[in-house]
């Protein structure tokens, strides 16, 4: 149980996390809030790149800080953006990887890491530099190198940034996969990253967590608060000014608009069952 406790950081005057409190058991959570709301500040710390002002941190009931190397290696953290060595081929950075993570060079090392190069697809290119990679695999490989020695808690810090649908959906997939019996911390804002995978989502907003459990549950928050309607076309600017409109579908009959509304946005409207996405924009709308 990763435990934390009234987690403060500010960059000077401006305040990036305030007073985060949470205790992260087995699964994956999910972290989502737009840009600038705290997830990779919070991430920094969680992984002691980072140090706060304020809080606790500990990791079944022990101090991480106290901890040290031990906790270090329990822990996979993918950055925001990291830092790799163009010069390197993907499997000569895996195997530096795992030198810093304290694993022996043996076999089993290897056989981690060519496991690890397949599961991301990048066994074919293992030996290819760095430097000639694409945005995605580069983002594959960074995902891979979290997962080496199998820690127990994985930080994945916007993890399908530039991949394209076919590979979100598979490294979705993975991550779900060998989340069994670990924790799992995944930063998006993205909802469909984690909409069927988190066993819990939470939301921060401004460096304060807006709202947190089971998307079950917070779906259920807005029930019967989702509209869907149609309009003719020179209709849709109106009611966008009227009403918050979380997608708009052109179609045969008309424009197909999907509201968040207290009340009937018009008489011809239907509820419907709500999202992951529409609660995301209940709690962010203001700030978008
Ligand atoms: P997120 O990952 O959710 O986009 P961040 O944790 O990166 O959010 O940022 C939270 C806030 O802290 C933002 O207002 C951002 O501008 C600020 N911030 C983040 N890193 C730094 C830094 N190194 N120096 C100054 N301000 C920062
Ligand atoms: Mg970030």
């Amino acid at each position: 149980m990763l435990t934390i406790t009234d987690l403060t950081k500010s960059y000077g005057n401006n305040l990036a996390l305030s007073s985060f409190t949470y205790s992260f058991d087995h699964g994956i959570y999910a972290l989502l809030g737009p840009n600038g709301s705290g997830k990779s500040t919070l991430m920094n710390i969680v992984t002691q790149n980072l140090r706060s002002d304020k809080g606790d941190i500990t990791l079944d009931g022990e101090p991480i800080g106290k901890l040290g190397a031990k906790y270090r290696q329990k822990l996979g953290f993918m950055p925001q953006y990291p830092g790799m060595y163009p010069a390197f081929s993907a499997l000569d950075f895996l195997r530096y990887m795992s030198i810093l993570k304290g694993l022996p060079r043996n076999k089993e090392t290897e056989a981690q890491l060519d496991e690890l190069l397949r599961a991301v697809e990048l066994h074919e290119v293992r030996h290819h530099r760095i430097g000639s990679f694409s945005g995605g695999m580069k983002q594959r490989l960074a995902l891979s190198q979290a997962l080496i020695g199998d820690p127990e808690i994985v930080i994945l810090d916007e993890p399908t940034a530039g991949l394209d649908p076919k590979q979100r959906i598979a490294i979705r997939n993975y991550i779900a996969g060998v989340a069994l019996n670990k924790t799992v911390i995944i930063a998006t804002h993205v909802v469909s990253d984690v909409e069927f995978i988190a066993r819990d989502v939470i939301m921060l907003k401004k460096g304060v967590i807006a709202d947190s459990g089971s998307p079950y549950e917070m779906t259920k928050k807005i029930e019967g608060l989702v509209w869907q309607t149609v309009v003719k076309p020179d209709e849709v600017q109106d009611m966008q000014k009227r009403f918050r409109v979380v997608n708009i579908q052109n179609g045969d009959e008309g424009v197909l608009l999907r509201i968040l509304s207290d009340t009937a946005p018009t008489e011809a409207s239907k509820t419907v069952v709500p999202s992951l996405e529409d609660y995301y924009l209940h709690v962010f709308g203001d700030i978008l």
